[in-house]
């Protein structure tokens, strides 16, 4: 309201836009929220102390309010690309878009009929040039003008179209599902940066299984992770996918109970079977185990990263979260002790009991680590002495060579 009023003292127009009008609409709390404005960039930051300009692509006023930024940015016009502010490449995708118009020239712009609300402050009302009210009303994700011309523009937009259908419960008009079939694979030529940060919009957003089965149905998800759905169609008994479900509503349900919820665990768990796979067929030609998962998991990430840019601090951790599960296989001796001090213990463990639930990893060896980490030091110690039978000659290494190869798990021991 400060921006909005502010902006309007200062002789400018000023309108709330996008999904906090369609959210406020639905009487749901908006995420964040969007102002536009007839003033330029550099007009809004004269207006505000508090103001940072940024964007190449867009140019955007940040207007912050302690840690809350509220995004104002200038109408966009220019109906056709024919000055250098305006850049489509080849597949006509829009590179740069920053020439400045009204109202009526900024709504075309917007992708939904129904992010295309404007909430105009000086008379309080709803301002709807592409009938998005009614496509409100209908629960209805409309692109404004043609499919086919708006998902070349910004293919990010299928996936615009996936994250908004799930969040609010609207359905796809039939174009526009017709078109995300037919274009999914122009996704492929979108910035990495920019998909890893859509990945973390769709995923962490408490409604992960969902979006993950929308995605699937689009095709969408083989763009966004290819040695995943690889790996989904050579399942057997529903596995590996029931992992992936599990990690899926595991996360949702923590979201819903107001826990937060990591992007690395979620990451771990896509390519989890795609480093089995990888790992298993070195190991056939003859590598040792342990490097064998280690170059895995190495060519897996080499290959997802230039999809999704996953940061570093991510992949890393993925790689710890990975690397300590065959750990857990050894249950005697001083190891299990120094295991639990691990930093990303809690995580590895978690991922255990993912495997334990889905049929990739021993339950018993989950209950067992389940049990360990509760118990007392001595109890701990008791728990970790080689039982006698372990120590006859029929003993303890060969239970574990099986249960390893059992378990689809990579050692580290070598
Ligand atoms: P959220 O609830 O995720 O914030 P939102 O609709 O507000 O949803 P934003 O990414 O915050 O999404 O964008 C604000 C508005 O800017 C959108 O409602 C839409 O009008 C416009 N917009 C954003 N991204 C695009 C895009 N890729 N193509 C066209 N319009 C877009
Ligand atoms: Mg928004």
């Amino acid at each position: 309201m400060k921006v909005l009023y502010r902006l309007q003292k200062e002789g400018f127009e000023a309108y709330l836009v996008g999904g906090c009008v369609r959210d406020l609409l639905l009487g749901r709390e908006p995420k964040d929220f969007d102002v536009s404005t007839n003033a330029d960039p550099e007009q809004v930051k004269k207006v505000f102390r508090n103001c940072r300009l940024i964007g190449r692509r867009f140019r955007l006023a940040h207007v912050y309010f302690g840690r809350e930024v509220i995004e104002v940015a200038t109408f966009r016009g220019g109906g056709e690309a024919e000055n250098d502010k305006q850049v489509l490449n080849n597949e006509g995708r829009l590179l740069r878009d920053n020439v400045y118009g009204t109202i009526e020239e900024d709504v075309w712009r917007r992708d939904f009929t129904v992010n295309a609300l404007y909430y105009n402050i000086k008379d309080f009302s709803v301002v709807d040039y592409v009938n998005g009210m009614a496509d409100h009303k209908a629960a209805t994700l409309r692109l404004i003008g043609d499919p086919e011309t708006r998902f070349r523009e910004d293919p990010v937009r299928m996936l615009r179209a996936v994250r908004f259908a799930v969040k609010l419960g609207f359905k796809l008009d039939p174009d526009c599902e017709k078109s995300m079939h037919d274009n999914a694979e122009l996704l492929s030529s979108i910035p990495a940066a920019r998909l890893y940060d859509e990945v973390l919009k769709l995923f962490l957003s408490g409604n992960a299984l969902q979006t993950f089965e929308m995605l699937r149905h689009y095709g969408l998800f083989q763009v966004l992770f290819p040695a995943t759905e690889s790996s989904l169609a050579l399942e057997e008994n529903g596995f590996p996918r029931l992992l992936l479900i599990k990690a899926l509503e595991n996360s949702d349900s923590r979201i819903a109970d107001g826990k937060t919820v990591t992007a690395y665990f979620l990451l771990a768990a896509f390519l989890w079977e795609p480093v089995q796979i990888r790992a298993k067929e070195k190991i056939a030609k003859g590598l040792f185990e342990s490097v064998a998962y280690q170059d895995a998991a190495n060519e897996v990430i080499a290959v997802q990263i230039k999809i999704t840019a996953l940061p570093r601090h991510i992949t890393m951790a993925m790689r710890e979260v990975w690397s300590l599960q065959p750990k857990f296989n050894v249950c005697t001796g001083s190891k299990p002790s120094r295991l639990i001090t691990h930093p990303r213990f809690r995580a590895g463990y978690d991922f255990l009991l993912l495997r334990a639930a889905t049929g990739s990893a021993d339950p018993e060896l989950a209950k067992w680590w389940g049990k360990y980490q509760d118990a007392g030091e001595n109890e701990q110690r008791k728990m970790t002495q080689p039982s006698r039978k372990s120590q006859s000659k029929s003993g303890r290494k060969r239970v574990y060579r099986k249960k390893i190869s059992d378990d689809k798990t990579g050692t580290d021991q070598g």
